[in-house]
């Protein structure tokens, strides 16, 4: 079963002459364990096609299944429930809160899943581990690198073991370094853990990472084309060392 099945999606903004066709009759799949770069043009559609896959929009028309289950038509209540279930996400602008450690920006995510007090803290510590950060638990925001910041919110992404994750321009506010970093640590959890991963970019220094390219122009995919397989990429096998390395 593919993670991620869209189908015939269609999205409009408003109505009558003020309409905006957002997204026009998209269809697209992501298997478990793939890397999808979805790119194109600045007002192209890519927000607006993640945010409906996230259940954070409701789509106009067409279907989008998540791990099989039609979101498309479903009563607004039921999406949180979805979502959290599902979906992690990630921005480019990381979105932490700068008054709490970056332990705590990961414990409030805990929380929404119920997870509270010391196992909170405990799991929060274990994620921050999990991408290179187990030094900076009681670290803020504004002492961390952008790269770190951006590693936090990955950590923070994963407090519901999400099978698919959402990253919005995620490398576009780093230097290329920490942007490989992030990349690595997004490659690695499609990798080992067959995640479904969808990364909306511009960025052409991190092209080498999609398994797949999805180019979106005006509301339509124009091209889907292969991109690196895992024996090509030899860094999908050094991303740990590296990550601990950087941190
Ligand atoms: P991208 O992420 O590729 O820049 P978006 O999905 O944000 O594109 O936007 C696609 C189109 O939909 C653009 O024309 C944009 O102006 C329009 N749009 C996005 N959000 C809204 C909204 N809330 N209301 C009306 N139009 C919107
Ligand atoms: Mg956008």
């Amino acid at each position: 079963m593919n993670a991620i099945e869209v189908r015939d999606l269609v999205k409009t903004y408003g109505s009558g002459e003020t309409a905006v066709h957002a997204l026009k009759h998209i269809d697209m799949d992501v298997a478990e364990g793939e890397l999808l770069m979805l790119m194109g043009a600045s007002g192209s559609g890519k927000t607006t096609l993640v945010s409906i896959i996230g259940c954070i929009l409701s789509a106009t028309s067409g279907s989008c299944k998540i791990h099989g289950v039609e979101t498309v038509g479903l009563a607004q209540s039921r999406l949180p429930k979805i979502r959290l279930d599902n979906i992690g996400f990630i921005f480019q602008a990381f979105n932490l809160f700068p008054a709490l450690t970056a332990q705590e920006n990961v414990e409030i995510a805990l929380d929404l899943k119920g997870v509270r007090g010391s196992s909170a803290k405990a799991r929060a510590a274990e994620l921050l581990e999990r991408v290179g950060l187990g030094e900076k638990l009681r670290t803020y925001p504004a002492d961390l690198s952008g790269g770190q910041k951006q590693r936090v919110a990955i950590a923070r992404s994963l407090a519901g073991e999400p099978r698919i994750i959402l990253a919005d321009e995620p490398t576009a506010a780093l230097d290329s370094v920490s942007g490989r970093v992030v990349m690595d640590l997004l490659q690695e959890l499609a990798r080992e853990q067959g995640r479904a991963i969808v990364v909306v970019t511009h960025d052409n220094r991190i092209f080498d990472y999609a398994d797949r390219i999805v180019h979106i122009e005006d509301g339509r995919i124009t091209n889907s084309v292969a991109g690196n397989m895992p024996m090509e990429n030899p860094r999908a096998m050094q991303a740990s060392t590296r990550i601990k390395r950087e941190s």
